[in-house]
């Protein structure tokens, strides 16, 4: 039997080093450092981190164009470490959680913040404000016999040349094994799923003509552009 339509494309990652790292679907974190979840007018001693998702479409490799997204005048950065799987699972344990791991990635959620805050205000979901084509550039998959263990790691953005977010991966709330476990318990992990694990303090918004780069030490490089 044969596709009756044109099969979807897989989104492709390049991987360090070589090869291509296929992505399935994108999960994402939210409010996992507290100086953001205090940015954001929350207290994360009372509110723990939450999650949601981006499809598969809005990957956007290092070193390309992004299309500012219509319907928004304030498009927000978030720099954020991303996890990438190299097998799935449901239910794993704290413990099994990093055996699930194929490398990591330095991701931005960008975020049309007026639609999310709109969607917040009328309690609605959130997909208006965090999905859109760009929604999640992602930089080279590097694997984790390369760059071992990200726990302690410092994760920067800047626009054109001005620093506007410098934190360190050691203030997520929910750690890394933590998260996998947790999104585990909720979802069913497959292979090629990205985790874009929260973000710290200092997100603001994008413009067009922006030249946008973050760094994550021991992972390398995202740089993109924003169209004119
Ligand atoms: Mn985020």
């Amino acid at each position: 039997m044969s596709y009756v339509i044109e099969s979807p494309k897989t989104t492709e990652l390049a991987v360090k080093g070589g090869g291509i790292f296929p992505v399935h679907q994108i999960y994402c974190v939210g409010r996992n450092y507290a100086d953001h979840a205090v940015e954001m007018g929350g207290d994360p001693d009372k509110e723990p981190p939450f999650f949601f998702m981006k499809p598969a479409y809005a990957v956007l490799s290092s070193g390309s164009e992004m299309e500012y997204p219509p319907l928004s005048s304030d498009v927000h950065h978030e720099v954020e470490l991303v996890v990438a799987l190299a097998r799935g699972g449901r239910d794993v344990s704290v413990e099994d959680a990093m055996s699930l791991v194929y490398g990591y990635g330095l991701g931005i959620d960008m975020t049309r913040r007026d639609l999310q805050a709109e969607a917040k205000e009328k309690s609605r979901p959130w997909e208006a404000g965090k999905v859109f084509l760009h929604a999640a550039p992602c930089s080279e998959i590097v694997p984790i016999e390369e760059s071992g263990e990200i726990n302690d790691a410092a994760i920067s953005l800047s626009i054109n040349g001005e620093i506007r977010q410098d934190g360190n991966v050691n203030q997520l709330i929910w750690k890394v094994p933590e998260v996998i476990s947790r999104l585990s318990t909720l979802f069913s992990l497959r292979s090629g799923d990205l985790i874009f694990t929260g973000t710290p303090a200092g997100v603001g918004p994008i413009s067009r003509g922006d030249d946008i780069r973050a760094s994550l030490a021991g992972v390398g490089e995202l740089e993109i552009t924003v169209n004119g």
